[in-house]
């Protein structure tokens, strides 16, 4: 089959199926083989995988997974793409496409019907505007996940690398971070797509981790305080805590708790580490008891 990163040979694709880019679904399809085999190399893909892509476009990095790994599983919401994947995909045995979407996928029965619920490995040029759900269902869903290895707008590369006291750390580095370990395999210039996106993109890998990184009594109530030290990050955590309207407790308790971490009164959410996020849930989880 022709290497779809070749631009003529997506075009000649484009035409022949009389293709319109849909910008609601975030179509930047890759047209740069360099970029492709980076992704490829930093996914760590071998012949005993099972690689779910999400959002295989026209096939071009579903060829080149294809290759790589054991079998891959695509999900694509546009009806367009599919017969267009039929025929670039067809001298592949080992990809099935599911016209779905994503975020209804049940990803747990893939992974058991596909991989006895062994450890999947996710690859993709996510759609841009739904990176975020996209990445939480992959980790909340709790599907068996060796690593997710993804091309996502740079900014957002960055929070989820970001640590304490940098002005992109926020509740998407802290959740990012509980589940995995992430690593920067590459900054992607807007050149590398068709159509050009109008934001610099990175491949980020997320690494699972088998255990937290932390013990915490409450995930779920640590979870609701790092979105409540976020949602108004300027104020104290304090402040930003007892206006959050998830929670319920008083700002006298609130207090008491921030005051237990020793980083004194006013300190803010993007001052506080993973462990003193845990640390200050477990003292107010011990309120509740
Ligand atoms: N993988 C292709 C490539 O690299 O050339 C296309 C990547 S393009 C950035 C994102 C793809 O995700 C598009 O094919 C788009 O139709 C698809 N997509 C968008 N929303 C989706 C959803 N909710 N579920 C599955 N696929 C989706």
């Amino acid at each position: 089959m022709a290497d779809l990163a070749n631009p003529q040979n997506t075009i000649a694709v484009l035409r022949k199926y009389q293709f319109h880019f849909e910008k609601k679904f975030g179509q930047n399809f890759l047209i740069d083989s360099h970029v492709l085999q980076k992704i490829i190399r930093a996914a760590n893909i071998t012949k005993e995988d099972l690689v779910l892509e999400i959002g295989p476009g026209i096939g071009t990095m579903t060829q080149y997974l294809a290759e790589a790994a054991r079998e891959v599983v695509a999900v694509e919401i546009d009806s367009h793409l599919i017969p267009i994947l039929e025929d670039t995909l067809q001298g592949y045995e080992n990809v099935t496409i599911l016209h779905q979407d994503i975020l209804k996928v049940d990803l747990l029965a893939l992974a058991a019907e596909k991989n006895n619920g062994k450890p999947i490995k996710v690859v993709a040029n996510l759609p841009y505007y739904i990176t975020t759900p996209i990445v939480m269902k992959l980790f909340e869903t709790q599907v068996p996940l060796e690593s997710v290895t993804v091309m996502v707008q740079k900014e957002v590369a960055m929070r989820m690398q970001a640590g304490p006291g940098s002005k992109d750390y926020g509740a998407l580095s802290l959740a990012v971070q509980y589940y995995a370990e992430p690593y920067l395999a590459a900054n992607v210039p807007p050149n590398c797509f068709m159509p050009r996106p109008g934001v610099g993109s990175a491949v980020i890998r997320l690494t699972c981790r088998r255990q937290p990184p932390i013990n915490v009594k409450d995930p779920g109530l640590l979870f609701c305080l790092i979105r409540g030290a976020f949602q108004q990050r300027r104020k104290t955590l304090v402040n930003a805590l007892s206006h959050f309207e998830e929670l319920s407790y008083s700002k006298e308790e609130l207090q008491r708790a921030v005051d237990g971490l020793g980083k004194g009164p006013s300190v803010r959410g993007e001052m506080l580490t993973l462990e003193e996020f845990a640390a200050l849930s477990d003292i107010l989880q011990d309120k509740k008891e």
